[in-house]
């Protein structure tokens, strides 16, 4: 077993996700409980639990996630913009220790976040 969190089982296939993209590097899936029209999160397989221990050996595959996303958001109808999230720990809202970036979009987003 990768970890014991939900989105090490979605890489696994122990449990089902709405999987939109599968490479060597990364998953992306629609999010269970959608807070914009397009709600997707990108993972990946590596096992990283938070954002604050990427280290410098990441910075491709994060470059990657990142690539993922624009490719994702043209496939997703999302030209006049999106949001990408990543929260980190307790305070940053996080609720699954697995890194994973939101892209979300097809409404106005509104700043500050809560
Ligand atoms: P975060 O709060 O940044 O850790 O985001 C975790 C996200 O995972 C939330 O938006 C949840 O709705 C989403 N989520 C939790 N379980 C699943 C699942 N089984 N499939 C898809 N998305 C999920």
């Amino acid at each position: 077993m990768l970890a014991d969190n939900i989105f090490a089982k979605i890489i696994e296939g122990k449990i089902p996700a709405r999987i939109i993209h599968d490479d060597a590097h990364c998953l992306a899936f629609h999010d269970v409980h959608p807070q914009a029209p397009v709600h997707v999160l990108i993972i990946p397989k590596k096992i990283i639990p938070t954002h604050d221990t990427l280290t410098a050996e990441d910075g491709p595959l994060v470059g990657h996630l990142n690539l993922v996303a624009v490719k994702l958001a043209g496939e997703l109808g999302l030209a006049d913009g999106y949001r990408l999230v990543i929260n980190c720990k307790d305070q940053g809202g996080q609720t699954v220790p697995h890194l994973h970036m939101h892209l979300m979009g097809g409404r106005p987003l509104h700043w500050p976040p809560g």
